[in-house]
């Protein structure tokens, strides 16, 4: 080192998470150390895009004509092993930036007592990759030279053995890019032998669009000779024939572009030059979470243009119920200058967004039709998604309802029925698909809204998912019948002649009743009246016709604070013993303080199986005072 970059040379301390990572990454017995020359083969491609897309729109850049391409260099003797790149470069800032810090959001707190909580590198690859840092399973020592392609930056240093603390120095070297030099610690000698890392260029970056060449020192009579090949097959998979493609190497795309461990559940290769051109690969992954983080904050597509990465996350090119699906498009039909920001008013995005759509979607429906254990993981993962659609995208309506699955009064809590299955099986008199709305199976099986079907038979579905209530004010129909909520006042259904009129409360009684229980309720309903529909259970509550928004209240009560809860008609069963009892009790001793106690815990009981209860722990008191009065009798 001379005198001059000995002054120049500053130690500085790393952020804290980087601290914490590097602390589990030493720790860690990672067995599949080898990755670390994938996301530093990674990182410069990153870098060769950056360029790339840099030099379509500036020419004034340092080496302009330098080839865009990764350089391995072993060196076997002395450990060591080079790993360099034509691409974008760092200046001091960026070195500081990139490599003292995590920029990936949500990062800082997963690390924050990740080590006392025992996280494993697995564990931190899962939530947003190791990235650069992972060259300290496999270093001693790593020095980072970098130019950035500013013609005005100098080149600096970056020099760390992993510990708390690098160095920054000014370097000395002309060309544009980044050159990371790797003293391998001595268990890790594996990773000096070009042979070895051949082998993992084959298995984790074939895809890599830029050629990686492999520069050996080789012995020949006496006198060493340098070798150099280019290791990686580069075409990019996206745009092969499918038919020439092994399911294997859709698995190793989908895990080397999502991080994910699982295979995905279902791949999509699309090639079509009409209406627009279009090379893509889209993976649906077999779990809705796959991190904390990864799938909420960073979805969307990568978009190339002829081969250029243009953006790494853009979600114009699918519909945003698409968002779960993983994967690349490329297509000639964008113009090469188009920037990140105007992609979204490319008038060829639409056209894409469409044909892609379109296309996920028929294969989703030949997934259902072909491999019904598989679209049985699919809907459990991402049903919610397939709804969110159908409320969304009137144009895709008529083919994403195909998709759906319920749960009904007929399958029960295993099964699932299909919104054809459900016509089809529909007696000649049915008109309307009826549908209750709810928290989970086990209580819409319960409803009261359910007695009348469950007596005559009539399978209702059962929607518990909050977006259920979405979905049904924007879907109003299904091959010409009607969904029809079951909690609708205004509902027509055959009235059913019953045997047991003795059973009734006379009709005086039942007046008087239905006076004090709206002298007790007042406001909080809007009618108090005889149901024509209650078998089993003593009342319910009903939408009045004019509810427009009823089947997003449920929504509704989980996302706003002062949800008020809505005002209903309360139907009161006629035959039922308790709703006899109270009708005789008040004949018998009108002060009874049981009368306003049984009215208000039936009022609340009503509530609490609509799923609109705004505080259940009310009922407590009540409960507990009725109960006495109960005991008390026996
Ligand atoms: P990630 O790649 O996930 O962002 P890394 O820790 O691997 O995280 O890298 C951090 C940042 O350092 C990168 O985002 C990039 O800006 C920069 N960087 C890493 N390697 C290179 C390289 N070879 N050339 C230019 N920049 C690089």
């Amino acid at each position: 080192m001379t005198q001059e970059t000995a002054q120049a040379t500053e130690s500085l301390e790393y952020r804290t998470e980087v601290r914490q990572l590097l602390d589990i990454l030493a720790h860690s017995l990672y067995t599949e150390r080898e990755i670390f020359l994938r996301e530093l083969i990674s990182n410069s491609s990153d870098a060769l895009n950056r360029i790339q897309f840099e030099m379509l729109t500036n020419s004034d850049v340092v080496d302009h004509d330098a080839e865009l391409a990764v350089t391995l260099r072993v060196d076997r003797e002395n450990r060591r092993l080079v790993i360099s790149d034509s691409g974008i470069g760092m200046n001091r800032e960026e070195l500081v930036q990139n490599l003292g810090t995590i920029a990936h959001s949500g990062a800082r707190s997963f690390l924050q007592g990740a080590k006392e909580r025992g996280a494993s590198l697995d564990e931190v690859i899962g939530q947003f990759g190791v990235g650069f840092y992972s060259v300290f399973m496999v270093a001693q020592e790593v020095t980072v030279t970098s130019r950035s392609y500013r013609p005005d930056d100098q080149a600096w240093s970056w020099h760390s053995t992993g510990e708390s603390a690098y160095e920054l120095s000014p370097a000395d070297k002309s060309s544009r890019g980044t050159e990371i030099v790797i003293q391998l610690k001595d268990d890790a000698d594996e990773f000096a032998s070009g042979w070895r890392l051949e082998q993992i260029v084959k298995k984790h970056s074939d895809y890599v669009s830029f050629p990686i060449y492999l520069v050996e020192e080789k012995e020949r009579e006496g006198e060493s000779e340098e070798t150099r090949r280019m290791v990686n097959r580069r075409t990019a998979l996206w745009r092969q024939s499918p038919q020439g493609v092994e399911a294997e190497q859709y698995v190793d795309f989908y895990k080397q572009l999502s991080y994910d461990a699982e295979a995905p559940l279902l791949h999509v290769h699309l090639i079509t030059d009409a209406p627009v051109n279009l090379r893509s690969l889209l993976f649906i992954p077999s779990r809705r979470d796959r991190g904390l983080m990864s799938a909420q904050s960073e979805h969307g597509l990568h978009l190339y243009s002829r081969k250029i990465l243009i953006q790494n996350h853009n979600r114009e090119l699918l519909p945003d119920y698409l968002r779960f699906v993983v994967g690349v498009v490329d297509s000639e039909d964008l113009p090469l200058n188009v920037s990140r920001e105007t992609v979204q008013s490319n008038p060829n995005i639409r056209q894409i967004r469409r044909a892609l759509s379109n296309r996920v979607i028929r294969e989703l429906k030949s997934l259902a039709d072909g491999d019904r254990e598989k679209y049985r993981r699919f809907w459990q993962e991402f049903g919610i998604f397939v709804k969110e659609g159908v409320a969304s995208d009137p144009t895709s309506q008529s083919s994403l309802v195909e998709l759906l699955r319920f749960h009904s009064s007929k399958t029960g809590p295993e099964e699932w029925v299909t919104l054809a299955q459900y016509t089809e099986r529909m007696g000649v008199e049915q008109e309307q698909i009826y549908y209750v709305l709810g928290e989970d199976v086990k209580s819409v099986a319960r409803s009261p809204h359910l007695d009348y079907f469950r007596a005559n038979n009539i399978e209702v579905l059962y929607l518990v998912d909050p977006i259920d209530g979405y979905m049904t004010s924007m879907l109003r129909e299904y091959e010409g019948k009607s969904l029809q909520n079951v909690d609708d006042a205004g509902l027509k259904l055959p009235e059913k002649e019953r045997e047991d009129a003795a059973g009734k409360v006379a009709q005086t009684d039942f007046d008087a009743l239905v006076g004090r229980v709206k002298q007790r309720l007042g406001e909080r309903v809007a009618d108090v009246r005889e149901s024509k529909q209650l078998v089993d259970n003593p009342c319910r509550l009903v939408s009045p016709e004019n509810e427009f928004d009823r089947d997003m209240q449920r929504l509704r009560r989980l996302m706003e604070q002062d949800f008020q809860t809505p005002v209903k008609i309360l139907e009161l069963n006629r035959r039922h013993g308790l709703v006899r009892n109270l009708a005789a009790l008040m004949q018998n001793d009108s002060e009874s303080r049981l009368i306003d106690a049984t009215i208000e815990q039936l009022f609340a009981n009503a509530l609490l199986v609509e799923g609109i209860h705004p505080n259940p722990a009310e009922m407590v008191e009540r409960i507990q005072m009725l109960m006495e009065a109960a005991v008390s009798g026996v």
